[in-house]
């Protein structure tokens, strides 16, 4: 909205405003990553300049303030999830991690032949490969819960499909193709009914609003640092203390045993059961810091201004002849697949590139997503609270003068244009 202090916001992220080829930079990749506001890369900086040690051993004074710095962000994580306590939060590379983590831990232990895990059409590939291994070692059966043409899970079906039999129910908490937002409280409490689990993948919902995990009764929350504007290689799994209590290890070897003889050992208690090795302490603070920085935002307005700026993609977009927009789900998170008819997508990504705009174009690690679409590829534009509707008119400006251009799909596109 207009009262977002979008020109300040912009000044925290010193990356948006470098010009790439003359052209000032246009970041909306969000989905696939998120920038760094400066506090964030002031605090691995600070870290390696003054802290950095290994933690949880040594008795030195740099070993303290690491471990400090590392146990401080598990604390900044959890009360920023709304977790009972940091003893629920185990560090991970990030998402995918996390769903390998909890498939290898937890589905080893727990998924018995003849169980059945449902997931949803929304599904990132990270929420899919993993069920599907698992399901394949333990002879479960993966469902799938299908989108209707908005995006919209079909809720209808989500209940039918459930039973008994289920073990587990692996949701996105917001799609990163559609946007879409499914209903996770009213599907935990269905889940629950049957004493099945429900792992909920926040990687596209922490970066746009906030989350609490306790009031959602997940069971378990993943998620990627680096799409909530902490540094790459840090993640989270959050998982409920019981249920991480009955957890064995995972990966096993240094920093997380209790005991070790040529016999046999012994583990620690959790989270440290789960955090086989050294973490990536500084990653970890990082995303302290994003937490912090986050934190010090209002995020009703954050989410107001990100409202403002999709209902204004949207209808820009809309005016576009040809311009087909993929998903339209209610409560949405700012997510724009689309395609133009008659257009290569390719060829509409490397033109807005050509003018400084980040936008993705491909799978999007969703398949069975663009399958349900009917389609194989689409263009996605993903703002977040930083992005501009300057940036929004920039996007569909250069997507008109693409269109206008008359450029075609497959190899004549490429032959048209001299020195391809
Ligand atoms: N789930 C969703 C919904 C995602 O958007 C992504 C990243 N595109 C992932 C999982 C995987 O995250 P990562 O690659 O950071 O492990």
């Amino acid at each position: 909205a207009a009262d977002f202090p979008v020109a300040a916001i912009r000044r925290d992220f010193p990356i948006l405003h470098r010009p790439v080829d003359g052209n000032p930079l246009v970041w909306l990749d969000n989905a696939a990553t998120t920038q760094k506001p400066l506090a964030v890369v002031e605090s691995l900086v600070d870290y390696y300049l003054h802290d950095n040690s290994n933690v949880h051993r040594g008795a030195h004074a740099l070993a303290r303030r690491a471990t400090e710095a590392y146990e401080g962000a598990r604390a900044k994580v959890a009360a920023f999830l709304g977790a009972g306590g940091p003893e629920e939060v185990v560090f991970v590379r990030g998402t995918t991690e996390a769903v390998n983590l909890v498939a290898g831990s937890w589905g080893e232990a727990e998924v018995r032949a003849g169980d059945e895990i449902v997931l949803t059409e929304l599904e990132h590939h990270a929420n899919i490969v993993p069920w599907q291994q698992l399901a394949r070692r333990r002879r479960a059966t993966l469902k799938v819960v299908p989108i209707d043409a908005t995006g919209a899970l079909d809720l209808d079906a989500f209940r039918a499909l459930l039973s008994q039999r289920t073990a587990l129910v692996a949701v996105t908490h917001a799609s990163n193709v559609l946007g879409t937002v499914p209903p996770i409280r009213e599907m935990v409490a269905l889940a629950h009914r049957y004493g099945a689990r429900v792992l909920v993948d926040g990687a596209q919902a922490v970066g746009h609003f906030p989350v609490d995990v306790r009031a959602l009764d997940v069971d378990f929350y993943v998620l990627s640092g680096h799409k909530m504007f902490a540094p790459t290689g840090i993640g989270v799994l959050y998982a409920k203390r019981e249920v991480l209590a009955t957890m064995g290890p995972w990966q096993t070897g240094g920093n997380m045993i209790d005991r070790v003889t040529f016999g046999g050992s012994t583990f620690a208690g959790q989270p440290h059961r789960m955090e086989a090795g050294t973490a990536d302490i500084a990653g970890a603070v990082g995303l302290g810091a994003a937490v912090d920085y986050l934190r010090g935002l209002d995020r009703e307005r954050v989410r107001a201004h990100e409202r403002h700026l999709a209902e204004h993609a949207c209808r820009a977009l809309a005016e576009v002849p040809g311009l087909r927009l993929f998903g339209a789900a209610p409560g949405r998170v700012a997510v724009h697949s689309f395609l133009v008819d008659g257009t290569d997508p390719v060829a509409l990504a490397a033109h807005l590139d050509r003018r400084g705009i980040a936008v993705r174009v491909g799978h999007h690690c969703a398949q069975p997503t663009l399958a349900a679409l009917g389609e194989a590829v689409t263009v996605r534009a993903s703002p977040a609270f930083y992005n501009t509707t300057d940036e929004v008119d920039a996007l569909v400006g250069a997507v008109l003068e693409f269109v206008a251009g008359g450029v075609r799909p497959g190899p004549a596109a490429g032959g048209r244009r001299p020195g391809r």
